[in-house]
């Protein structure tokens, strides 16, 4: 069964069509590269499975449970225990600026589950020692380069143990020399098999680390293949047209 399947799914800002029946399915293990133009949808696609937006028409599966199916959502319980099957990290991080690095990472298990704070902080320290920031636990983020603290996000996503990660631009936020370190923390990721969607500008990321490239265009699913399929086989020409302005 599909980890993601999505399926006819509208959303609409006002008058403004912003995915037009957009379906496709992400396997366990998939590592989904997002590309396409600005403003064609690709955010919103990607927050819509959060809930961070609501859709206005079509069906969004997690495993065996649907979020909203035909239009109609469950009830909150609902949506809270299927959302939290998912990890999201956003292209300006959205660290909590009051907090240290470890309170960053705790703060939601804390919250949220019955869970002992001997657990959750052995569990915050290795995931900072899984993305290099071990001695950064004390600090707070503005103490930060950029890199670091899209590495904490990350490690924050993972506290929650999900089943799928999302990021929307992870990179687009930093300098050029900083965006290594977040890509290759991703890249570990997906060699430990964690399905993961990445909308993304980094082509050359994506063709290594993607086994499924996702074309958007428009507020359409125009095509999907793996990056030997996108890259050198794309059936559609506006594909073409993006993959041979963006390489
Ligand atoms: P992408 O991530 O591919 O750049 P988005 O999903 O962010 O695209 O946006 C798709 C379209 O929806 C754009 O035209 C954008 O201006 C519009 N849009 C996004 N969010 C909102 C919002 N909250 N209100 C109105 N329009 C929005
Ligand atoms: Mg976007």
């Amino acid at each position: 069964m599909a980890m993601i399947q999505v399926s006819n799914l509208k959303k609409s800002f006002g008058n403004l069509e912003v995915l037009k029946d957009v379906s496709f399915e992400v396997n366990k293990n998939d590592v989904v590269a997002v590309i396409g133009p600005s403003g064609s949808g690709k955010s919103t696609m990607l927050r819509s499975l959060v809930y961070l937006e609501q859709v206005s028409g079509g069906s969004i599966r997690i495993q065996d449970e649907y979020l909203v199916k035909e239009g109609v959502y469950g009830d909150s319980q609902k949506i809270k225990q299927i959302t939290g099957k998912m990890g999201m990290v956003f292209q300006h991080f959205n660290l909590f600026p009051h907090l240290t690095v470890k309170e960053n990472l705790e703060i939601a298990p804390r919250v949220v589950k019955g869970e002992s704070t001997e657990a959750i902080s052995q569990r915050s320290t290795e995931l900072l020692e899984k993305v290099g920031l071990a001695d950064k636990a004390n600090v707070y983020p503005a103490k930060l380069s950029g890199g670091q603290k899209q590495r904490v996000a990350i490690a924050r996503a993972l506290m929650m143990n999900p089943d799928i990660l999302l990021f929307d631009e992870p990179t687009s936020a930093l300098d050029p020399e900083l965006t290594g370190e977040v890509l290759q923390v991703i890249k570990q990721l997906a060699q430990e098999h964690m399905t993961m969607m990445v909308v993304t500008h980094e082509m050359g990321f994506a063709r290594e680390v993607a086994n499924q490239i996702m074309f958007m265009d428009n507020g359409e699913f125009v095509e999907a293949g793996t990056p030997e399929q996108l890259f050198t086989n794309a059936q559609f020409e506006r594909t073409r047209t993006f993959l041979q302005r963006a390489l």
